[in-house]
């Protein structure tokens, strides 16, 4: 059996954590290292690694959870807008290996960026065409 992850020890009640929301297979709890105040992760309970790895019905069920929480976030904190986020897989920066959904809030004037912020910089590789890639994709969804 592989070592629990962090976020199953806090479902699991062994380490503390902020939770703000909870049902049966989700749970929502304040990060530790907040990008801003009010900073949330939504966690399947069950460990989950990857988008690619999470049943369908419980992928709904975590987005229900975004759904409810990011208004009320907002509201608690006073945010302007909200930028959620998954980072899925190492090479996009996943760092704790069970899905989460990061709900960040987002202030006027916060000096943060836009979603396409996280590629400025990264080399983009234009030599495969557009309609080939939608091609593979709906490919591989038969
Ligand atoms: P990621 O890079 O997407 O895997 O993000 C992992 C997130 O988990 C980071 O934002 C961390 O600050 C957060 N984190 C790690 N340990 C804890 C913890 N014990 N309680 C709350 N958040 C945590």
């Amino acid at each position: 059996m592989s070592e629990p992850t962090i976020f199953e020890r806090i479902v699991d009640g062994e380490i503390p954590a902020d939770i703000v929301h909870e049902t049966d297979r989700v749970i929502a709890f304040l990060d530790a290292n907040p990008l801003s105040p009010g900073h949330t992760l939504v966690v399947p309970k069950e460990p989950h690694e990857r988008l690619r790895d999470t049943p369908p019905g419980l992928s709904a069920e975590i987005f229900e959870a975004v759904r409810t929480l990011t208004p009320a976030i907002e509201d608690a904190v006073e945010a302007d807008a909200t930028t959620v986020g998954i980072n899925d897989g190492p090479a996009a920066g996943q760092e704790v290996p069970h899905l989460h959904v990061h709900i960040v809030p987002r202030f006027e004037g916060d000096g943060g960026g836009p979603i396409h912020a996280v590629m400025d910089g990264a080399a983009v590789d234009g030599t495969v065409d557009s309609g080939t890639i939608a091609a593979a994709i709906a490919e591989e969804l038969e």
